[in-house]
C-alpha cells in the first residue's frame, strides 16, 4: 500500500499537542515559568496571578492548534475518563462578537455536576458538588479528532469535602508516600543529594483487532465487550505461529496511525508485536512518572479504540473476549528513582549501593507478602475474573519471581546469616564481610509469575487489559512506603547509637526470611504451586467478589491511613462501589445473552429444523426407499439442543430477575458470581453445540474463525 506523502519525522511531531516544558519555557514570562517548575517539582499550589497567566498562553497555543473547547479531563471510579466540554467565548460583546478566554481559576479547578458519578455513598445526591483540580505535573494536551480541537487538562477529582472520588487522587497521595520514606531511606545511606523519588511505570498493552463489519454482527462483543457464545475454531493458538509473527499490511496501517497520534500527544509508544493468540496484539510506551503513566495509558486505550474505527477494524480491550483463547493483560513495570538518576531498583556499582539494594529488595518483599490481598485486588475486574485463578496466566496467588542468582543470596543469608559468595557472573562488591556479592543482570525471564523482578523493575502481571492502572500503583506505592518506614524507624534509631552496619544486615536477614514464603522461582501456571501455596500459607484468591474485602480490612485501613493514602471512608466507598459494579456488569451481560439467545439462536435453530424436516420430507415422497437417517439424527439433535436451550434460557432469566431485585452490596454481588454466573454457562453449553451443526449460513453470527482469523 503506497501512502505518498505521508512519510514525517517522528521527532518533529512528537509532543506537538502538548503543552510540555518546551512550549511553557518559550511561551510563559520567565518569573512565571520558573514558579510553575517550583510548583511542579515541588508540588505546590499555583497561586491564582500564576494561574491566570498560565491559562491566557495555554489557551492561546491551544486556538493555534484548532482548539475551540477545553475540559477538564478526569478518572472517576468506571474505569474510564470522563470530561465536560467548554468553549472557550464569552457573551457576545456589544458589537455581536465573542471574545476567547479561559481564566486561571478555570485551569486550575472545575464543578462537573458530579451527581451520576460512583461515589459509593461517600456524596448524597442533594449536595452533589465534586470538583476537579489541576493536576499540573501531567501535562495538558489538545486532542483532535471528529469533534474539533479540545483542551484536555488533566485533573484530580473530589468531593466538596476532599474525598477522593477517583484513581488519580490516591496514587499522588501516595507517591507522596513513597517519596517521603524513600528519602528516609537514602539518607541512612548518606545519600544528601537526592531531593525527590518518583514511581516510574512502563505498562504493556494487551488488545485484540477484529473486523468492524464482523463486530457490528456480535450483540455481546457490542454490549459487554466480550463474546457470550462461541465454538471453538478448528485451529486456535497451538501453532504459536501469531506470536511475534509478521504483522499483517492491515493491522500495520493501523498501527502506524495509532503510533502517530500517540507520538503527537507525547505518548512514547515504543514496541509493539502480534501476542500469543491470533488477532490479539501488544503495544508498550517507555516508562514514565506513575501518573503520567496512568494518563498515558488511557490515551492508550482511547486511541487503540478510535483509530481502529478508521480503519474498518475494532479493538477489544476486554480481558477474555473469546473463551479458549488467550486473553489479555497489562503488565505493570515499576520501579523507583532519584531526581538525579538513582534507581532504587538497580543493584548499583559500589558496595554501599548494593547494601542498599538488599535492603530495599527485602523491604519490597516483606510489603508484597504481607499486603498480598491488596495488591491481588487492585487487580480485581469483572473482566479479570477469566484470567486470574480460571486456569489461565497469570494464576491468582501472589508469589515474588527473584531469579536464581538473587535467590541464592537471600538462601545463604538466611541459612547461615551471611551470604559470602555469589552464584554466577562477574561480581559487584558489596564491601561488607556478611552479604555477598553479586553481579547485577543474572536475572533469567520467568514468565508465570505475577511479580517478577526483571534486573532493575519489578513486573506486575495481573493487572486487566481494560482496567486502569492506576490502582496497583497506589497499593505498590504505599505498601512500599510502609515497608521502608518500618525499617527507618530501626535503622535510624541504631544510626544513633552508631551500629547501623550491623543493624541493616540483621533487617535484611529478618525480612529475607520471615518473608521467604512469597518468594516462588518455579513454574507459577503448575497445580503443585498451588498446592505448594496452600502449604506456605498464601492467599489464593479466585474471583473478584472475594478480592474485594482486601480494600477494607483494619490492616489496609492502618495502611492507607498512616499514610493519607485513603481515610476509611473512602475505603468503604470504594468496596460498595465494587461490589455494585460487579453486579451491574454480570447483569449486563446476562441480558445480553438473553436477548441473543431469544431473538437470534432459537429463531434461526427452528428456521433451521424446519428446513431439516422440510428435507426429511420431501427426500421421503420423491424416494421411498431412500436412507434419510442422517437428516432424522441430525434433526432430533438439534431439536434436544434447542429444548435445552429453552429451558436454560428460562432458568437464565428467572436468576437474573432475582439478582436485579435484591439490594446492592456483597451478597447481590456473590449471588450473580454463583448462580447467575452459572445459569449463564448453562445456557452458553448447548448454544455453542448448535453452533457446530447447524447450517452455517443459518447462524446469526460470525464465528469464532471469522473473528480471529478474518482481519
Ligand atoms: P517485555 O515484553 O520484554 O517485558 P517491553 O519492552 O514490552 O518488555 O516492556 C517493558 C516495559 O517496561 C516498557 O514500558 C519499559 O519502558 C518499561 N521499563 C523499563 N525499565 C523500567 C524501569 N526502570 N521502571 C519502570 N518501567 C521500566
Ligand atoms: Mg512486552
Amino acid at each position: 500500500m503506497e501512502r505518498a506523502g505521508e512519510y514525517y519525522s517522528v521527532s518533529e511531531i512528537f509532543g506537538e499537542n502538548v503543552f510540555n516544558d518546551a512550549v511553557m519555557q518559550e511561551r510563559l514570562p520567565k518569573k512565571v515559568y520558573q514558579k510553575m517548575k517550583q510548583t511542579i517539582s515541588e508540588g505546590r499550589e499555583l497561586d491564582l496571578a500564576t494561574a491566570d497567566v498560565v491559562a491566557h498562553e495555554m489557551k492561546e497555543w491551544a486556538i493555534e492548534k484548532g482548539a475551540t473547547h477545553y475540559t477538564h479531563w478526569f478518572q472517576p471510579m468506571t474505569g474510564v475518563t470522563a470530561e465536560k466540554h467548554d468553549s472557550f467565548i464569552t457573551a457576545p460583546m456589544e458589537n455581536g462578537k465573542v471574545l476567547m478566554s479561559f481564566s486561571g481559576k478555570e485551569l486550575i479547578k472545575g464543578e462537573p455536576d458530579a451527581s451520576s458519578f460512583p461515589s459509593g455513598g461517600l456524596r448524597a445526591t442533594f449536595e452533589a458538588r465534586g470538583y476537579t483540580a489541576w493536576d499540573c505535573t501531567s501535562p495538558a494536551f489538545v486532542r483532535q479528532d471528529a469533534a474539533g480541537a479540545t483542551l484536555c487538562i488533566p485533573t484530580a477529582f473530589c468531593s466538596y469535602t476532599g474525598e477522593a472520588l477517583d484513581q488519580k487522587t490516591p496514587l499522588l497521595r501516595s507517591m507522596e508516600a513513597v517519596n517521603k520514606q524513600a528519602i528516609r531511606l537514602l539518607r541512612l545511606f548518606d545519600n544528601q543529594t537526592s531531593k525527590k523519588v518518583t514511581a516510574s511505570v512502563g505498562p504493556e498493552q494487551e488488545y485484540f483487532i477484529v473486523d468492524r463489519e464482523k463486530y457490528l454482527k456480535r450483540k455481546d462483543l457490542i454490549f459487554t465487550g466480550r463474546t457470550l457464545f462461541g465454538a471453538m475454531p478448528p485451529k486456535g493458538q497451538e501453532m504459536d505461529d501469531h506470536y511475534f509473527g509478521a504483522i499483517r499490511e492491515r493491522i500495520a496501517a493501523y498501527m502506524r496511525d495509532v503510533n502517530k497520534e500517540l507520538w503527537k500527544l507525547g505518548v512514547s509508544a515504543k514496541t509493539q508485536h502480534n501476542e500469543v493468540a491470533p488477532a490479539q496484539h501488544e503495544l508498550a510506551p517507555i516508562y514514565a512518572t506513575a501518573n503520567v503513566a496512568v494518563d498515558h495509558n488511557q490515551l492508550v486505550m482511547e486511541t487503540l479504540k478510535k483509530i481502529a474505527g478508521r480503519h474498518g477494524l475494532q479493538c477489544l480491550l476486554h480481558e477474555k473476549p473469546f473463551a479458549g483463547v488467550n486473553g489479555s493483560g497489562k503488565h505493570n513495570n515499576w520501579s523507583i528513582t532519584t531526581d538525579d538518576g538513582i534507581n532504587l531498583l538497580d543493584p548499583g556499582v559500589t558496595p554501599h549501593q548494593n547494601v542498599q539494594f538488599l535492603l530495599v529488595l527485602t523491604c519490597i518483599l516483606k510489603a508484597v507478602d504481607i499486603h498480598a490481598d491488596l495488591l491481588r485486588e487492585s487487580a480485581a475486574d469483572v473482566g479479570n475474573d477469566h484470567r486470574l485463578g480460571a486456569n489461565e496466566a497469570p494464576p491468582a496467588i501472589i508469589s515474588v519471581y527473584l531469579g536464581e542468582q538473587l535467590q541464592d543470596v537471600l538462601t545463604q543469608l538466611i541459612s547461615t546469616g551471611s551470604a559470602t559468595h555469589s552464584l554466577k557472573g562477574s561480581k559487584l562488591e558489596t564491601g561488607v564481610t556478611t552479604l555477598p556479592d553479586f553481579m547485577k543482570d543474572a536475572t533469567d525471564r520467568n514468565r508465570t509469575s505475577p511479580f517478577a523482578f526483571t534486573g532493575n523493575k519489578f513486573e506486575f502481571r495481573m493487572v486487566g487489559s481494560q482496567d486502569s492502572i492506576a490502582q496497583p500503583n497506589v497499593v505498590l506505592n504505599t505498601i512500599v512506603a510502609e515497608a521502608f518506614s518500618e525499617a527507618c524507624d530501626v535503622l535510624e534509631k541504631a544510626k544513633e547509637e552508631d551500629n547501623f552496619e550491623m543493624a541493616v544486615h540483621n533487617l535484611i536477614k529478618e525480612y529475607a526470611t520471615e518473608h521467604q514464603r512469597v518468594v516462588f522461582n518455579g513454574n507459577g501456571y503448575s497445580d503443585e504451586w498451588v498446592e505448594e501455596a496452600e502449604k506456605r500459607g498464601l492467599p489464593n484468591i479466585k474471583s473478584m467478589v472475594d478480592a474485594i474485602p482486601a480494600l477494607n480490612t483494619e490492616k489496609s485501613v492502618k495502611l492507607f491511613e498512616k499514610f493519607g493514602v485513603f481515610t476509611k471512608a473512602e475505603l468503604d466507598s470504594r468496596v460498595e462501589i465494587e461490589y455494585e459494579t460487579y453486579a451491574k456488569e454480570i447483569n449486563i451481560e446476562a441480558r445480553a445473552m438473553i436477548d441473543i439467545a431469544g431473538k437470534q439462536i432459537i429463531p434461526a435453530v427452528i428456521k433451521y429444523t424446519t428446513a431439516l424436516a422440510t428435507s426429511l420430507s420431501a427426500v421421503a415422497a420423491a424416494c421411498g426407499d431412500a436412507d434419510i437417517s442422517v437428516q432424522k439424527e441430525l434433526l432430533v439433535e438439534v431439536s434436544d439442543l434447542l429444548s435445552d436451550t429453552k429451558k436454560a434460557l428460562a432458568a437464565l432469566q428467572d436468576v437474573t430477575e432475582q439478582g436485579a431485585s435484591m439490594e446492592e452490596g456483597r451478597a447481590q454481588a456473590v449471588f450473580y458470581r454463583d448462580t447467575v454466573k452459572s445459569a449463564m454457562d448453562a445456557l452458553r453449553a448447548p448454544v455453542d453445540k448448535l453452533e457446530m451443526l447447524v447450517d452455517k449460513d443459518m447462524w446469526p453470527m460470525p464465528s469464532y474463525g471469522d473473528l480471529i482469523f478474518e482481519v
